[in-house]
């Protein structure tokens, strides 16, 4: 077989980019840290896409589209943001090449040097804060709800496919507000939809929290996160909602008259997702066979195999699958039928068990004479023959308990890698072993914080919502502590 995949418990790393590369989801670039998404992974992200702009919209969020560059000038406006995107800028400074009279080829023309450097979004508050300054003036244009699918570039010095790589696809919601109360519960509200979406269409589990002031969003007031964990016991931060205050209107003097007809400061959230959420769903169900992909979201859910021998077995087989298909397209269920007579069946069987296609149904000769038909799962790889009367129910049936399977399957091994430490050794030990998520007690300062990741790697992930108060003491200082907060080493 040339697609060899290697074991997760051989090299967990390796076995993630096989996916990636022979599951035909993405390849490298000649550009260092930027990907090229192919066809089958592309069908993927806009699957996810597509469910998220609706809920966006059923939400009350319009798309708009706003520049790709920014005048270094505005990204200095708020200086922690500035601070903390600084070291992963694309500068843009000049706007033109020329030949090198010297017989150089292609170079920079040292006359054609911009005024005023741009730079590459890494996200687009300032832009679109300088923007809000002309469309809000009276509280009746608020809430002002917009949210902008974009690529953006932050010069990442260790990329993996899909996880983190400089340029990246995603959303990014820019919203408005009269008060704290309403922007902090937009804030919310993203991340309910974030979580809903990962945990109902993507059947990854999700922890939803706020971060710890030294990983919030740069500019924000409070960053709430939905963390994911991954089956080699690592976190990865799926997606994050920012309540950003009035952080940008006060750096873009961005004022509503309100009610009283007084001028005030207007409040801010931003929140995206990104193409990261493919990582996410590859590290989280998929085996050593291949990629396994929820249902709901997986480009192709359902595949359809003929086994015969001679034209007119394969006539046969033809007019039944049409019938089949047919149910299934009207069932609005995403099929194809895979009738390539240059591949063998089992050549078949093992490409779609790698492209994590959810059903696989094999149809021969004889199945039609018996009126059954070979329907194999892909994430327990059972396979059961199913009658061919009402089959396209059965199957819909099957997807559903596929989605279903997948999202309790991943529930129970997220919620067996919480694990209590109340000692820095019990900390150290559960890293070192199983890994996950370990609840300890920490005293709330960034210096703990940031001595606890040298020590072990390990990060604070997100402070759960609804945290149990518990009285305590940090693990790593001994001093007193109300609760416990979530570390992970992390993606
Ligand atoms: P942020 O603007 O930093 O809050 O990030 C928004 C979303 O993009 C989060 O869900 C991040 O997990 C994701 N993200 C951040 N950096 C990268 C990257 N380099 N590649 C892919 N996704 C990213």
């Amino acid at each position: 077989m040339s697609k060899e995949i290697t074991a997760r418990s051989q090299d967990y790393a390796k076995w993630y980019n096989d996916l990636v590369l022979k599951g035909g989801l993405a390849d490298y670039s000649a550009v260092r840290g930027c990907m090229v998404i192919k066809p089958y992974g592309f069908a993927l992200w806009e699957n996810m896409r597509d469910v998220l702009d609706r809920k966006f919209k059923e939400t009350g969020h319009q798309n708009a589209y706003f520049p790709l560059f920014i005048p270094k000038s505005f990204l200095s406006k708020e200086a922690e943001h500035v601070d903390g995107f600084a070291k992963e800028c694309a500068v843009v400074t000049h706007h033109r090449l020329m030949n090198d009279p010297n017989g150089g080829g292609v170079v920079v023309d040292p006359e054609a040097k911009l005024e005023e450097e741009l730079i590459v979004r890494p996200t687009s508050e300032t832009i679109i804060w300088n923007t809000y300054r002309d469309w809000i003036k009276s509280h009746r244009d608020l809430p002002l709800l917009i949210n902008q699918w974009a690529n953006v570039v932050r010069w990442e010095m260790r990329t993996r496919l899909f996880l983190r790589t400089a340029e990246f696809l995603w959303q990014e919601g820019h919203t408005a507000h009269a008060t704290a109360e309403e922007a902090i519960a937009e804030t919310v509200q993203m991340l309910d939809v974030y979580a809903d979406f990962a945990e109902n269409f993507m059947a990854v589990p999700v922890v939803k929290g706020v971060k710890s002031p030294s990983e919030r969003f740069a500019g924000a007031v409070d960053t709430y996160c939905i963390e994911a964990l991954m089956q080699d016991g690592k976190a990865l931060q799926a997606g994050t909602s920012h309540f950003l205050g009035q952080n940008f209107a006060k750096a873009f003097d961005v004022k509503f008259s309100n009610k009283e007809n007084k001028l005030e400061y207007v409040w801010a959230t931003s929140w995206g997702v990104s193409t990261r959420l493919i990582g996410a769903l590859i590290m989280a169900h998929s085996d050593d066979e291949g990629l396994v992909l929820p249902p709901k979201i997986a480009p192709l859910q359902v595949v359809i195999v003929p086994i015969y021998k001679g034209e007119e077995q394969k006539a046969a087989l033809d007019a039944r699958v049409q019938v089949i298909m047919d149910e299934l397209k009207k069932a609005g269920i995403r099929v194809k039928y895979d009738d390539n007579d240059n591949a063998r069946p089992g050549w078949k069987f093992a490409e779609y068990e790698l492209q994590g296609v959810p059903v696989r149904i094999a149809l021969g000769a004889r199945d039609l004479e018996n009126n059954v038909a070979e329907v194999a799962r892909r994430d327990k790889k059972t396979k059961e023959s199913l009658s061919l009367d009402n089959l396209s129910g059965q199957i819909i049936d099957l997807l559903d308990d596929i989605q279903t399977s997948m999202f309790n399957k991943a529930k129970e091994f997220q919620q067996a890698s919480i694990t209590k430490a109340d000692t820095f050794e019990e900390f150290q030990a559960i890293l070192d072993g199983k890994a996950g998520f370990v609840a300890a007690h920490w005293d709330g300062t960034a210096e703990t914080e940031e001595k606890i990741k040298e020590l072990t790697k390990a990060t604070i992930r997100c402070i759960p919502l609804n945290n149990p108060q518990e009285e305590g003491k940090c693990i790593l200082t001994g001093k007193p502590s109300k609760e416990r907060v979530l570390f992970a080493r992390a993606y």
